[in-house]
């Protein structure tokens, strides 16, 4: 959403060069969070080597998610908030890795938000390969990174230690270059950042930014 359309293959590219892990893309439909973005096409549309990182902020995604998985989604993370029926979801997006729509494996994600209680996440990760822990409101800008996310990825890092699985934690919205060191000492997996990259300055600058104050996070 943050990187500059008009430039996006040649933007895309360079983030390739700096080790980018992702392209993250924010999917939105009006419905299920205020902003409406980009659908499948777009999302096929992207000439990079990059993993393709889909976020579904979309109501019902079971209809949707073969038609991601066709565009060359490499994870595929959808809202504990926009079905009734979380854990179909997650066998669903199971069912597509190895299939012709994917002969890639598909990482299968379930994102939650500020207002929802993290134990909604509890059911699902025995099917589950990455929680989205969202730190802003999807679809309203200008948010800050929510005080109390800190305390919620304690409680969900606990719920996967007691799973026995291996569950990426990853967190989103609300990503600055000047919290991003605190956020990676957080204990987190993955970090989704928007505007710390693409808003103001050099895109590629921003990223190695972000990625020194991670390591230096872990390093601590
Ligand atoms: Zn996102």
């Amino acid at each position: 959403m943050t990187a500059d359309w008009l430039h996006m293959g040649a933007e895309l590219s360079r983030l390739e060069g700096a080790a980018a892990d992702f392209v993250h893309v924010d999917v939105m439909d009006g419905h299920f969070c205020p902003q409406l973005t980009v659908g499948p096409s777009v999302v096929a549309g992207l000439r990079t080597s990059l993993r393709k990182d889909v976020h579904l902020m979309i109501e019902e995604p079971l209809d949707m998610i073969t038609a991601f998985a066709e565009a060359g989604a490499d994870v595929i993370t959808f809202h504990v908030e926009s079905t009734r029926h979380p854990h179909r979801v997650l066998q669903a997006i199971g069912a597509l890795s190895g299939s012709s729509a994917r002969p890639r494996p598909i990482t299968r994600g379930v994102a939650i938000n500020p207002g929802t209680s993290v134990t909604a996440l509890e059911p699902l990760l025995d099917d589950a390969d990455l929680v989205l822990i969202l730190a802003v409101d999807p679809g309203w800008g200008g948010q800050a990174f929510a005080p109390g996310t800190a305390r919620r990825l304690d409680a969900v890092r606990g719920m996967i230690q007691a799973s026995g699985r291996k569950v990426l934690l990853a967190v989103d919205g609300g990503v600055t270059r000047q919290n991003a060191g605190a956020i990676a000492a957080m204990g987190v997996d993955v970090i989704v950042a928007g505007s710390a990259v693409f808003d103001g300055g050099d895109p590629v600058a921003n990223l190695r930014h972000l990625q020194r104050a991670v390591a230096g996070a872990e390093s601590r």
